[in-house]
């Protein structure tokens, strides 16, 4: 028994530690899920962040053993008018289930979803991907599902609730999605108890990692004392996750695209171009 733990956790390195050439093709596709207008955006004008504003994504990654959408926007598809829709702080002008359509596919197409993490402005189209195989940290789903209803629910607990009776694997860490490292599920707790980014291995462009939430803007990666959003989880583990991450970027030599950074979304290729 501990003999077969071994070997797995060494196939868990060795899988790990692959190099994107040996990986499978892998497509990346960028969603344009709309902009979100800084809440506080003073504290970040005052340490040198120019535009405050920020770009919301999802992506759907292409794997010949399936697909993962990564994030499902933050305005639910059924709000959105031809036109766009404002809502609170979001504006939101296409539906993710159209651009997911223009490259063809449907929900019930998709393999996995997976969720940076819960918040509202990555789980609004939750809902929608109930029959695909959830990703999820124990931690995190713990939060989204609490034994105890909790006196003020979530704003975004209406949005994910049908994935509470989804198909789900449990992780508590890291995890290789396909077997083969070319996709993998990053464990960056701290922003909220299961936080999550994303690791993708193509083979052109080179590895990739979707940030979720663990940065929001560059400069949070240069000036180290600069953790905006760090009260809104768990300020210790954020910085762990962080310091985790970079590690991680350097190894790999991957980029790093911040999700929320729409200076740097500005310059990606969107659905239906995709990176390879
Ligand atoms: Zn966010």
């Amino acid at each position: 028994m501990l003999v077969k733990l071994f070997l797995s956790i060494f196939a868990g390195l060795f899988a790990w530690s692959a190099t994107p050439q040996t990986a499978s093709a892998v497509k990346l596709y960028i969603f344009d899920c709309g902009t979100l207008k800084s809440g506080n955006p003073d504290v970040l004008l005052a340490r040198g962040v120019t535009t405050t504003d920020m770009s919301v994504t999802a992506y759907l990654v292409v794997h010949p053993r399936g697909t993962l959408l990564w994030d499902t926007g933050v305005i639910p598809d059924a709000l959105i008018q031809p036109g766009g829709t404002t809502e609170a702080r979001a504006t939101v002008q296409k539906t993710l289930r159209s651009q997911l359509a223009e490259i063809g596919y449907k929900p019930s197409d998709i393999t996995y979803l997976a969720l940076s993490h819960n918040h509202y402005d990555h789980s609004a189209n939750a809902n929608s991907f109930a029959g695909s195989t959830w990703l999820v940290q124990k931690a995190e789903r713990a939060a989204m599902f609490p034994d105890t209803p909790p006196q003020n629910p979530s704003n975004a607990a209406p949005r994910f609730s049908a994935l509470k009776n989804s198909k789900s694997v449990l992780l508590d860490g890291d995890y290789d999605v396909f077997g083969d490292a070319s996709v993998v599920i990053v464990a960056t707790p701290g922003h909220t108890p299961g936080h999550q980014s994303l690791l993708v291995n193509l083979r052109n462009t080179g590895p990739v990692v979707l940030s979720g939430d663990l940065y929001h803007y560059p400069a949070e990666r240069t000036l180290k004392d600069f953790t905006p959003f760090a009260a809104l989880g768990n300020p210790q583990m954020e910085v762990a996750s962080k310091a985790k991450m970079e590690a991680l970027l350097k190894e790999k030599k991957a980029t790093l695209w911040i999700q929320h950074d729409i200076l740097a979304y500005a310059e990606l290729k969107k659905s239906p171009a995709f990176y390879d």
